[in-house]
Parts: structure tokens; sequence; C-alpha cells
């Protein structure tokens, strides 16, 4: 399961991304941006986000998982489509040397973290 490791990283990355003056707030939801071809199931990062993140700061905090599009590209004739599943043949030449623009990654796009703790009644 290396959702695991991936969840650890995304934990690391939300604790140094919250600034000094706001120590000691919770984080509410990180958005994500996750490539198809990435092979992580949005599932079971959650879970294991939620088993990682547990006493920090970002307990309980949404993971909102989007997931980005594989885009190939052809190599012999430049040609750029989008693609569902791994089929590594150009459509428009049938041509083979295909390149991966983007598909693979693992983006934080942004941290929610709520301005005051305690303040208001929490429904939870
Ligand atoms: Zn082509």
């Amino acid at each position: 399961m290396h959702e695991m490791g991936i969840a650890m990283d995304i934990l690391r990355i939300v604790q140094e991304s919250i600034p000094a003056e706001m120590a000691g707030s919770k984080v509410q939801r990180v958005n994500l941006k996750v490539g198809k071809l990435s092979a992580i199931v949005p599932e079971s990062l959650r879970f294991c986000f939620n088993v990682v993140a547990a006493n920090t700061a970002a307990e309980g905090a949404e993971l909102a998982v989007e997931e980005v599009p594989v885009v190939a590209r052809c190599n012999d004739c430049g040609h750029a489509w989008t693609i569902d599943e791994a089929v590594f043949v150009c459509p428009k030449c049938r041509g083979a040397r295909i390149e991966m623009l983007s598909g693979r990654e693992l983006d934080i796009v942004s941290i929610e973290l709520s301005e005051e703790e305690g303040d208001h009644a929490d429904p939870r």
C-alpha cells in the first residue's frame, strides 16, 4: 500500500505549510491534484491520511482529491490527447514514441485552515 508513504509526505508538507502565526489552528481541508496514472486510490489515501494525521493539526482534515487526466503526446507527429487508460499508440499516426505530459503528478493545490479554535461550536 504505497498510499501510506504518500499520506506521510502530504502530512509533512501540510505541517510545513502552516504559517507561524497560524500555529495552533486546525487544518480543515487539503486540496490535492492526483494524476490518473499515479495509481493512487483516493479512498486508500484518505484512510491512510486519517491514520497518520491523528494527534496533529491535520487530524480530521478532509482530503479533496481531484483526478487529473492523463495527457500524452506523440513524438512523431506532435499530436496531444487525453487518455483514460494505458494505451501507448498515437491515434493519429499510429506512432509508438509517446511522451506523458501529465497524469503522474501529485500536487497539493491548497490547504484550508480554520481561523479560530474553540470559539464557534463545532457541529461534529
Ligand atoms: Zn502521432
